[in-house]
């Protein structure tokens, strides 16, 4: 069982759990992104069953008609196991959520996988007419590159800051620079794409300063953000904007959940006060 602790970030351990969450959310105006929590698998059968699992979870959420999307992670469909398996994967998650009308995020692991993940999501892109989504990171020297070629293709792009620890000679190390790099980006986005643009921050900067450019150039974006990060400054912001949370689930809670108090201040406070309060 998910300690009430984890729970904050977690939405349980099964998808019913995950939908139960999800209904809450709607009913705030708040969108939601489903990941079943699993990565690096090295065996061909979990990445299998976990592609099972989302395709039971795209169905499940469109017949009780949930303004709900899936996340998938490239090494939780196989990307370790082989890129055919991972292409294999994914594309019957693609089909299966396409099918019940269901939008596919694919997130960004590090930067071994970024080549990987951008070509699947091209073809996908393609396929689908724009039935899918890609992550890309700000931190990443070469992302301004990738935004170039991601301009041209059809489905959404979320721009995030960059949860991994590439080496200095393919990322920014310094936050000031990743936080300048990350507006540069956006403004980009904002100018070149006609819509598709995911805010994938819980910055208040960043989600005024897309706020700012939406002013400029008119074009139609989406904020982004972690459940159990800035719950209040999400539902405030869905009454003016449309608003996505990233809701993780499943039984492998535990190294997430470490990963969000590690990485913010923030969320180790709340932890800390939550264990110190009993
Ligand atoms: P930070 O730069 O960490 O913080 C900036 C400011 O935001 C803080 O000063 C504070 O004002 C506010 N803030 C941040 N956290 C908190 C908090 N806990 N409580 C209160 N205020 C806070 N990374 C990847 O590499 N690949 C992915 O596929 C990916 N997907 C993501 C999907 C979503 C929806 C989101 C929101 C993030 C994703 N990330 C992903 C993580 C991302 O790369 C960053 O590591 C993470 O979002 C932290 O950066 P930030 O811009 O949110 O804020």
């Amino acid at each position: 069982m998910i300690p009430p602790l984890a729970r904050r970030f977690v939405a349980g351990e099964s998808a019913a759990t995950a939908l139960e969450h999800a209904r809450r959310l709607n009913d705030d105006g708040v969108g939601v992104i489903l990941n079943l929590l699993g990565e690096h698998y090295e065996d061909p059968e979990r990445a299998r069953a976990d592609a099972d699992a989302y395709c039971r979870l795209a169905e499940d959420a469109a017949r009780a008609d949930l303004r709900a999307c899936l996340s998938v992670k490239p090494t939780q469909l196989g990307l370790q196991v082989g890129e055919d398996t991972f292409r294999e994967n994914l594309g019957r998650v693609v089909n299966c959520a396409s099918a019940h009308g269901v939008f596919v995020w694919i997130d960004m692991e590090d930067h071994t996988t970024t080549d990987a993940t951008l070509d699947a999501f091209e073809d996908h892109a393609l396929a689908t007419d724009g039935g899918v989504g890609v992550c890309v990171q700000a931190n990443l020297r070469r992302t301004a590159g990738d935004l170039e070629r991601l301009a041209d293709l059809p489905g959404k792009v979320r721009l995030v800051k960059g949860a991994y620890d590439p080496p200095t000679d393919i990322a920014h190390q310094e936050k000031a620079t990743v936080d300048d790099v990350y507006e540069d980006l956006l403004e980009y986005m904002f100018r070149t794409f006609a819509d598709g643009i995911a805010v994938g921050s819980h910055d208040p900067a960043m989600v005024a300063r897309a706020a700012s450019l939406h002013e400029t150039y008119g074009t139609p974006h989406e904020i982004q953000m972690l459940m159990g990060v800035r719950e209040a400054a999400q539902r405030d912001l869905a009454g003016q904007r449309e608003v996505w949370q990233y809701v993780p689930y499943g039984g492998k809670w535990l190294s997430y959940f470490y990963r969000r108090v590690s990485e913010n201040l923030g969320n180790a406070t709340f932890a800390l006060r939550a264990l110190v309060s009993g």
